[in-house]
């Protein structure tokens, strides 16, 4: 697994946070002969190389900018013989999720529309559930944040992976809801929202985020192996990540990392 970006709400740049890197949220599976899956498709994904030809199912959490912002500049969208499927949750209005994204990716906000890409990606609208696309077994279920948001889990060549890159942190105390605990179930690995401090949280506390505790509670109650804190606020320096780091990352159940930018997570079955 590749991290092309590990930001949330926007990218950021300089000195302070160059070493855990400034783009959104992207993140890459990537295992021998299945197809490249990638979760979100924020500015990182434009780091993601793809070789010609290869299958890519993106799996978009929902369409706020930090998510789909790279799509326009992601490599394999200038090949004609690319195949790219996007998922992302079905809207709520009805409105087909390929004509979302084409009101999306258009003039003004972009030189030309979508229907100008070399590439044709097939858009797909999700709701919870499971299914295989392209041979890869994709579940899914809705998570707390601000307008519909899915959780993913990938299960590949006997590896299991869970990703909530936005996650409200109810308020009231309460635990994360049992959906979301169900799919990220037993997983070697889980990418959770971390974007808040507790005093942050609590200045902005219907802002969609969570904080590194509660990644905890939902890793533990989840029993996965290892939980990856992810979606850094912008305002995040490095030294602070560091600290998230010093606080957080001497547990061993589950194992604990802090997501940094082009870092590599090697996954073996068994
Ligand atoms: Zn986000
Ligand atoms: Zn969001």
């Amino acid at each position: 697994m590749t991290f092309h970006g590990v930001r949330g709400s926007t990218a950021c740049h300089g000195e302070e946070t160059a070493r855990f890197g400034g783009n959104t949220s992207c993140v890459g599976i990537d295992a021998p002969g299945e197809p490249l899956v990638l979760f979100d498709l924020g500015t990182g994904s434009r780091y993601a190389a793809v070789d010609a030809g290869r299958e890519v199912i993106c799996l978009v959490t929902h369409l706020h900018w930090d998510h789909i912002q790279g799509l326009p500049f992601f490599p394999p969208m200038l090949d004609q013989a690319s195949r790219i499927t996007v998922c992302a949750p079905a809207p709520v209005d009805g409105v087909p999720l390929g004509e979302k994204m084409a009101a999306i990716i258009r003039e003004p906000v972009f030189p030309v529309g979508l229907d100008s890409f070399p590439a044709r990606p097939d858009f797909v609208g999700l709701d919870a559930g499971q299914r295989m696309i392209g041979g890869v077994a994709v579940s899914s279920a809705e998570v707390r944040h601000v307008g519909r948001t899915l959780g993913y889990r990938v299960d590949l060549c006997g590896i299991s992976v869970g990703y909530v890159s936005d996650h409200q942190q109810p308020m009231d105390g309460s635990g994360p809801d049992p959906e979301v605990i169900d799919l990220c179930r037993g997983v070697d690995l889980l990418i959770h929202d971390s974007q808040y401090t507790a005093v942050e949280l609590a200045g902005r506390p219907d802002w969609g985020h969570c904080t590194p505790e509660f990644a905890l509670d939902v890793a533990r109650a989840a029993d996965a192996r290892h939980l990856v804190m992810f979606h850094h606020d912008p305002e995040r320096s490095d030294c602070q990540l560091d600290e998230m780091v010093e606080v957080h990352c001497h547990s061993t159940s589950p194992r604990v990392t802090v997501a940094r930018e082009r870092a590599t997570i090697e996954l073996l079955a068994g």
